[in-house]
Formats: structure tokens, sequence, C-alpha cells
């Protein structure tokens, strides 16, 4: 895995709350009980990542949307995921 800005490999683990805000998303083609937009999430640290994002009804996921992580269990086993949180009405951060 390398640093998308710099291409450098000198990477840490850091902890996360698990609260991000979507920097950008594109649709995917919809399965049953899939993830359904691919996204860019920059979480609550300052980090940004891939994630898929999923919403319990037909809500859009918009740039800028506040989402929170959680797992996913689908038919392709259990993934890391990002939900859109419309009960956030403040981040705690
Ligand atoms: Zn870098």
């Amino acid at each position: 895995m390398l640093c998308p800005s710099c291409g450098g490999d000198d990477l840490v683990w850091r902890s996360a709350v698990g609260f991000g805000r979507v920097s950008s998303r594109r649709e995917l083609p919809r399965r049953d009980s899939a993830p359904r937009s691919a996204a860019v999430v920059d979480v609550a640290e300052g980090v940004r990542l891939r994630a898929h994002v999923v919403v319990a009804g037909p809500t859009e996921v918009r740039a800028g949307a506040q989402v929170r992580f959680e797992t996913f269990r689908g038919d392709g086993g259990t993934l890391p995921v990002f939900r859109l949180d419309t009960a956030l009405a403040t981040l705690p951060y």
C-alpha cells in the first residue's frame, strides 16, 4: 500500500472514532444487500480513505454528507463501510 499523495510507503496505523464526511462518491451497479456507493471519506482525524457508503432508504449519498463507520455483513462476507448518518446534527469534531 502506498501514499496516494506522494507514493511513499512509510505508512503508520492510526485509530479513529469512526465519524467522517463524504468527499466524493460514485454510484455502483445495484446488487441486493450490497453497499451502494463507492466513496472517498474524510474521517475526523484528518485521514482520507476509500470505502463503500451504505444507506437505509432511497437517500442519495452526496459530497459533504456525514457518515459513520460500521461493518456490513453481505453475501461476500463482512466489509468495513460507512453508513449515511442523517441523525448526526453535529459531529463530535
Ligand atoms: Zn505521502
